[in-house]
């Protein structure tokens, strides 16, 4: 069971006149400004609209079942890449982590894939494809990367913390391969009883990481010259790694 018109009615009265203190060192405070239906090809999903009171970055939450009061609730982070999610561009594996939590969520009982409107870590569409030119331009990927720049992670966890609240879940299970989320999420309040990890099906085009290692700067290096930069803040695992590849993802990470 989802959400029932009375349910949906009930929430918007509520967020409507919503305000808190705010969540983390920039006070962020969201409320619920829409629900609706949203069947997908990943199954039967509401699609849950969200204003905030910083960056007016229209956040959404992907809710699939019933997850109001519930426990152990599946959840994925997941930042907007246009090129990646939309496009299917395979300068990064967005979309294969998008796809593969979706497909995830909507094979369980319930799930949430939050969609954070933070293209490029938060840096902006302009800038990101700024980064992918002085790459194309043979700019080395550690001067493409400070072009990119890092993602302001208080933010986008203040974010999502307060937005699940704003779904009444209790508790979840976080999707994801970085231990650091999980930390960041409790910090503001989250109750997660688990993790799981999120791990992507290979295919000719992720078949690289199987030969990869993990790099200090947090990007991958083939045994080539190809290098790729990832927008997503947790580094994919693909089906077949080792544990010792698997182990050796998050060294040097930040
Ligand atoms: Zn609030
Ligand atoms: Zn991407």
């Amino acid at each position: 069971m989802s959400l029932t018109h009375l349910q949906i009615e009930e929430i918007l009265d509520e967020n409507r006149a919503h305000e808190c203190d705010g969540y983390g060192a920039d006070h962020i405070c969201v409320r619920i400004a829409s629900i609706a239906e949203l069947p997908s090809r990943f199954g039967q999903f509401q699609v849950v609209a969200f204003w905030n009171n910083r960056d007016k970055e229209e956040h959404a939450a992907f809710v699939h079942g019933d997850i109001t009061g519930a426990e152990n609730v599946p959840v994925r982070v997941h930042s907007e890449c246009l090129t990646g999610d939309a496009i299917g561009s395979l300068r990064c594996d967005c979309r294969d982590q998008l796809e593969t939590s979706l497909k995830t969520i909507g094979k369980m009982e319930n799930g949430i894939l939050l969609y954070m409107r933070q293209e490029g870590r938060g840096i902006g569409l302009v800038n990101k494809i700024r980064a992918y030119g002085l790459q194309d331009k043979g700019f080395d990927t550690v001067q493409a990367n400070l072009a990119l720049g890092f993602r302001d992670d208080e933010r986008e966890y203040s974010s999502a913390a307060h937005m699940l609240d704003s779904l009444k879940v209790k508790s979840i299970q976080l999707m994801t391969n970085n231990p650091k989320k999980i930390e960041e999420l409790k910090r503001y309040g989250i109750n997660i009883t688990g993790r799981i990890p999120l791990v992507i099906p290979p295919n000719q085009y992720n078949e690289f990481y199987l030969r990869t290692k993990a790099e200090k700067s947090g990007h991958m290096m083939t045994f080539g010259s190809e290098t790729r930069l990832f927008e997503q803040s947790d580094l994919p695992i693909v089906e077949g790694m080792t544990n010792e590849q698997i182990g050796a993802l998050h060294q040097g990470e930040v």
